[in-house]
């Protein structure tokens, strides 16, 4: 997806402006000897930026207006080390909550819904970024952030809510709860708009089945105003991105090159027309892949798959970029195995080597199963993978995130 005419000046706007206020983020394009874009060339050649430069700015070193336009900070979860700030404007605000009830519409939300809000409210940008949107849109909002699941439970059903907003994780949780009450009938629920963290089909069926409600997957993230920079239609082919906000690549993570459309890589955002803390090349290492062509919707905004992970997970393996995820997919074929796998990649007698662990019980044949998901992989793939069985319970689990892929090739 080739940046525009018009985005290419938008952004030679915000570099101007950025080498002009000369803030932290300007400092760096002078550094690098930037003065402006106007060709396509020009963009790619533009250095990109991290995470880690954003943490090095902390803690106002990204804002780009004088202090007066400020008027809020949003901050990402600092887990990790220090947190990234970022400063919005008024009209980034309003951007913003424009975008929001542009998702709304294309999820087919209007003013006449109740919209039940769970994601947190305060530093990070979810609540009141669902919040903003579906106040301009003019539904009636329902503020009730996380937990507490009784009582969100009884204001869904006193209020009638028509929409959720919420993580996957939480929307499976009050489905869970739903149907163990045996309460499905008291709720009116129609729709859920769910935040962009990886989940898997399985989840997605259960939360869909158990609440008989339609999906739509929302993007964003707080560096780049937070949640609402696009949305999945009702078509669910694809989330839709708002390119007259941020122009968006997929890029070869080790390479930084683009890859062609349909391919996937690591999603690169360029903010076009924030004021408080623009973002040029922003690496997100969220992978996707841009959708080729239309969407039956008509809508003329591109398209990127929903994530499939984050691209330090992927396996570089015989010169192809593979993801944890397109494994996974194969796997979800065999209703016989758990959901747990391993992979490990090892260095053999001159050659990359992928073995996949996988687990059922002891009713199949192992080695006629293992047969047929290393070609149901090689099919996917084009790579023929060792597949080994193993008994349920064999593979380790841990409460936070499991370690799924081992590269032994280096050590
Ligand atoms: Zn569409």
């Amino acid at each position: 997806m080739k940046i525009s005419e018009k985005q290419l000046q938008q952004v030679d706007k915000q570099i101007q402006r950025l080498l002009q206020v000369n803030n932290f983020y300007g400092q760096k394009l002078r550094e690098a000897g930037i003065k402006g874009v106007s060709s396509v060339e020009e963009f790619q050649q533009l250095p990109f930026s991290q995470k880690q430069d954003l943490r090095d700015a902390y803690p106002l070193g990204l804002m780009a207006v004088p202090e007066e336009e400020v008027v809020r900070i949003h901050s990402s979860s600092g887990t990790t080390g220090t947190p990234v700030i970022i400063p919005y404007t008024a009209k980034d605000v309003d951007d913003w909550a424009e975008m929001f009830k542009r998702c709304y519409e294309f999820a087919g939300i209007t003013n006449r819904d109740r919209i039940q809000i769970t994601p947190g409210y305060g530093l990070w940008t979810a609540g009141i970024g669902f919040q903003n949107g579906a106040e301009k849109l003019g539904a009636m909002v329902v503020p009730m952030g996380p937990g507490n699941t009784n009582k969100q439970i009884q204001m869904m059903m006193d209020m009638k809510s028509t929409v959720i907003t919420a993580t996957s994780s939480y929307a499976l949780l009050l489905a869970e709860e739903i149907e163990k009450r045996g309460i499905k009938d008291k709720v009116h629920l129609k729709k859920g708009v769910i935040g962009s963290e990886r989940w898997g089909k399985k989840i997605r069926d259960r939360i869909s089945s158990e609440l008989g409600i339609e999906l739509y997957d929302i993007y964003g993230l707080t560096e780049i105003y937070g949640p609402g920079i696009g949305i999945s239609c009702k078509y669910d082919k694809g989330m839709h991105i708002w390119d007259d906000y941020v122009y968006l690549e997929i890029i070869d993570p080790k390479t930084g090159e683009n890859v062609p459309d349909g391919e996937f890589g690591e999603i690169v955002i360029t903010t076009l027309v924030k004021e408080g803390a623009p973002l040029i090349r922003y690496r997100t290492h969220d992978i996707s892949r841009i959708i080729p062509g239309q969407c039956p919707c008509g809508s003329q905004f591109p398209r990127i798959d929903i994530i499939s992970g984050r691209s330090d997970d992927m396996i570089k393996i015989k010169g192809v970029n593979v993801f944890p995820k397109q494994i996974e997919e194969v796997l979800e074929g065999f209703p016989e195995l758990s959901s747990e796998y391993q992979i490990r990649l090892s260095h053999l007698d001159g050659k990359d080597t992928m073995r996949i662990y996988v687990e059922t019980n002891g009713s199949v044949n192992f080695l006629e199963m293992a047969g047929q998901i290393a070609s149901a992989v090689k099919s996917k793939i084009g790579f023929t993978p060792l597949v080994k069985i193993v008994e349920i319970g064999i593979l380790p689990r841990s409460e936070k995130k499991t370690k799924r892929v081992i590269d032994e090739r280096y050590d």
